[in-house]
């Protein structure tokens, strides 16, 4: 535990760090840690990757304070379908992946740097034989392309093995309008909506299909409901890499949306060597419960004193006015 962190006039939150490693590199990182909130409305996780400044950090606090002192508004459904999430792994692994998974979508990681496009084209390959004809395949670029190598790949893709719909293929929204015009496949708006400076108000209806919440880098489940009132697309639901105890809250947004069309990309506990809980929001046929795991294994796996030291510095900067 580490000392209690300011939540400007509200209550005192007890404040614990984790820290795991992954399976697979996945997003650059190879070890996932974070902090997690006690408060009186059980916990909450504060975990922005280490890229991210004190600034775009503060709407991920805003997330665990919310979870950690009001809770989140009333679920309309009691389970939340899933995706497995397949990242830049050879052929052979991401078969297993989603094979092992039971989850009837898959999202598969391409365009990672140092890969090939043979690379991608196998990975997708093998997961449709793993999903067979009629499980959903989506992709995410992480807007690794330009305008013409976006049209180039995902035709190639969805000639191959057929898309759901690809995430973030290019950076900026008026390149991703330029990609709609060119191409059959929905476009998914990840990173264009939460690193936005208003992803309220950003303009997104020549450049995606479907929008991506994730609740810490919008803010919390409210702020994210109101994201998705905003823009009236169909949305889905993604983690930002969390323990159980940040994807409960991704599981509770998921339940409170008046509509849910796509599977969530909410099974990435599957991507850690551990987890809080004992009890870790992993998918049970393609789904998981509304549920809140409670965090019985902080101290298993809690960070050494010197990350926590550093979440300690986080947590007092996003906090401070
Ligand atoms: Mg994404």
């Amino acid at each position: 535990m580490i000392p209690n962190p300011a939540t400007g006039g509200g209550p005192a939150l007890e404040a614990w760090v984790y820290s795991f490693p992954m399976r697979n590199r996945f997003r650059g990182i190879d070890v996932r840690d974070g902090v997690l909130l006690r408060g009186p409305a059980g916990w909450g996780e504060f975990s922005p990757f280490w890229d991210y400044d004190v600034a775009e950090s503060r709407r991920w606090w805003a997330a665990a304070v919310e979870a950690a002192t009001e809770g989140w508004p009333a679920p309309l459904r009691d389970s939340v379908p899933v995706n497995v999430t397949v990242p830049a792994v050879d052929a052979e692994r991401a078969h297993a992946i989603v094979a092992a998974s039971g989850c009837r979508t898959a999202k598969v990681k391409i365009a990672e740097p140092g890969q090939t496009e043979a690379d991608d084209l196998a990975r997708v390959e093998a997961v449709r034989d793993a999903l067979g004809p009629s499980g959903a395949l989506r992709v995410d670029a992480n807007a690794a392309w330009d305008v013409d190598t976006a049209v180039a790949r995902i035709r190639a893709l969805d000639a191959a093995v057929g898309l759901e719909y690809v995430e973030q293929p290019c950076a900026t929204l008026p390149e991703l309008a330029a990609l709609r015009r060119r191409i059959d496949v929905r476009i998914a708006v990840d990173e264009g909506v939460r690193r936005s400076a208003d992803p309220l108000t950003v303009d997104l209806r020549e450049a995606g299909d479907v929008v991506v919440l994730k609740v810490q880098p919008l803010g919390g489940v409210r702020a994210a409901l109101r994201v998705a009132e905003a823009h009236g697309l169909p949305c889905v639901v993604s983690s930002a890499l969390e323990s159980s105890v940040g994807i409960a809250a991704g599981v509770a947004l998921a339940a409170a949306l008046p509509e849910l069309p796509f599977a969530c990309g909410l099974a990435t506990v599957a991507l850690f060597t551990d987890d809080v809980s004992s009890t870790p929001l992993l998918p049970v046929d393609g789904a998981l419960p509304v549920v809140r795991p409670e965090p019985d294994r902080i101290e298993a796996v809690a960070a050494d004193p010197e990350v926590a030291q550093r979440w300690a510095a986080r947590m007092a900067a996003v906090s401070a006015a």
